[in-house]
């Protein structure tokens, strides 16, 4: 088998490799890199041709992007778990309808072919395709996520040594559980690794679980006494639903004020995929819904604002909103509403990638524009990691779980980073910071 990296290679985005065995070519991950400008991996079209699956780890832009822009008339099959699938359409139809309207890369009809080729598969089921097989793994980032198994069909069993070939490729996983998920699956026995490194520097240690929520509270407790807004910026899939459900939570252990908490359309669709997927989330959840506690995908908090100019927004409350690195969409009318006021108050909760509006408010910028538009950020800014992902020290810890490992290849992490993790990491394997259209044997 061999890789080659298309896109996710020294920078945060655009997820997308081949795995080229004997007679199959498979994308793993198709995604797009959001920015100033949107990036697409470059995969020749020869390869575009050859391509007879993809394998998607995950519902985000950054692994599923390009699947509506090049695969909408292409004959492969995709492959996802059921509740990446059904995150799918509405992330893309978001994606869709965020693009500027004069250079739109997609149409609907686009996203409704890709739907038709995705074939669902289980976690823990192995699946031959061709010469490779290949199963998916809990990966504790999102709902659906998955790390993928691979292994070579005509592997070299070797007694005391029966990895050999085997592929492990994380796609974005998180070593710890969150209110919805389980952690990822540990303790695998696999000779190579992709990897994923967003938090691989030496200053990615999060805080405990406990401490962040506390922090998180109390900041949040503040603004509201004060009659102030907090917005929380979020990626429409996956920490906007953890967020929410820890919302409800903390009113409901009256840790916060009782308020309304205001989410986008977008955000309720993506909430009622995650309880119609419930089945895939973690016993304790599951448990509280079927014992007809209340129902907090259902909570009585969330409110969905029906006016144009948001008029019926009363204050205080929350707005949990995207897009969660501020590239676009509700947020951008909400902090031309709300962003001058000082007693007001903006939290990001996810990653902010180079470049993004994001990234600069944090950074301490007090002007952004978007569409040549002046928006002035006045309001308080801070930032609580609830990842969804591993921190550095989970990463060390999941890579010395694996047994019989030997090759690792960082991705999805920025240049600096994945460099240095690589050293701290190179005594004992043979790690690789895996550039852009080199071809790597397995
Ligand atoms: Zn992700
Ligand atoms: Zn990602």
């Amino acid at each position: 088998m061999k890789l080659v990296f298309y896109g996710g290679a020294k920078e945060v985005g655009r997820s997308c490799i081949l795995l080229q065995s004997e007679s199959s070519n498979l994308l793993l991950d198709a995604g797009v890199k959001l920015g100033k400008e949107l990036e697409l991996p470059s995969i020749p079209d020869d390869i575009l041709q050859k391509l007879d699956g993809i394998i998607i780890t995950h519902t985000h832009l950054d692994h599923v992007g390009l699947l509506p822009i090049k695969f909408s008339n292409s004959k492969v099959k995709i492959f996802a778990t059921k509740p990446t699938r059904d995150l799918l359409h509405v992330l893309l139809s978001d994606f869709h309808r965020l693009q500027n309207k004069e250079k739109k890369l997609f149409s609907s009809r686009d996203i409704d072919n890709v739907m038709k080729k995705i074939q669902v598969l289980e976690y823990n089921t192995d699946t031959q395709f061709k010469d490779i097989s290949f199963r998916f793994l809990e990966a504790g980032h999102i709902l659906g996520s998955a790390m993928v198994l691979i292994q070579p069909e005509k592997r070299v069993y070797v007694e005391d040594n029966v990895n050999r070939g085997k592929l492990l490729y994380t796609g974005d996983f998180n070593i710890s559980s969150s209110k919805i998920l389980n952690s990822c699956e540990r303790n695998l026995s696999v000779e190579n690794l992709v990897i994923e490194a967003t938090y691989s520097g030496k200053e990615d240690v999060f805080p405990s679980q406990k401490e962040l929520i506390n922090r998180f509270s109390e900041s949040i407790k503040s603004t509201l006494t004060k009659n102030g807004i907090v917005i929380i910026p979020a990626f429409a899939v996956g920490r906007a639903q953890e967020i929410l459900i820890l919302l409800h939570d903390l009113i409901k252990a009256k840790r916060i004020p009782e308020c309304n908490i205001y989410i986008d359309g977008m955000l309720k669709k993506a909430l009622r995929i995650y309880r119609q997927n419930v089945i895939y989330a973690k016993r304790e959840l599951q448990l509280r819904i079927l014992l007809n506690e209340e129902d907090p995908f259902k909570s009585k908090y969330f409110k969905v604002s029906r006016k144009k100019d948001k008029s019926d927004i009363q204050k205080p409350c929350i707005i949990v909103t995207t897009s969660g690195m501020i590239t676009g969409g509700p947020i951008i009318n909400y902090l031309k509403m709300f962003g001058g006021d000082e007693n007001n108050k903006l939290i990001f909760i996810g990653y902010q990638a180079e470049g993004t509006n994001g990234r600069k408010i944090l950074d301490g910028q007090k002007v952004i524009e978007f569409e040549n538009e002046q928006i002035e950020v006045k309001l308080h800014v801070e930032q609580h990691r609830f990842s969804g992902h591993s921190d550095r020290n989970g990463l060390l810890s999941f890579i010395k779980s694996i047994k019989g490992l030997k090759k690792i290849f960082l991705v999805h992490s920025e240049q600096e980073k994945a460099e240095e993790f690589a050293k701290a990491l190179s005594k004992k394997y043979e790690v690789v910071v895996p550039e852009l259209f080199l071809e790597y044997k397995l």
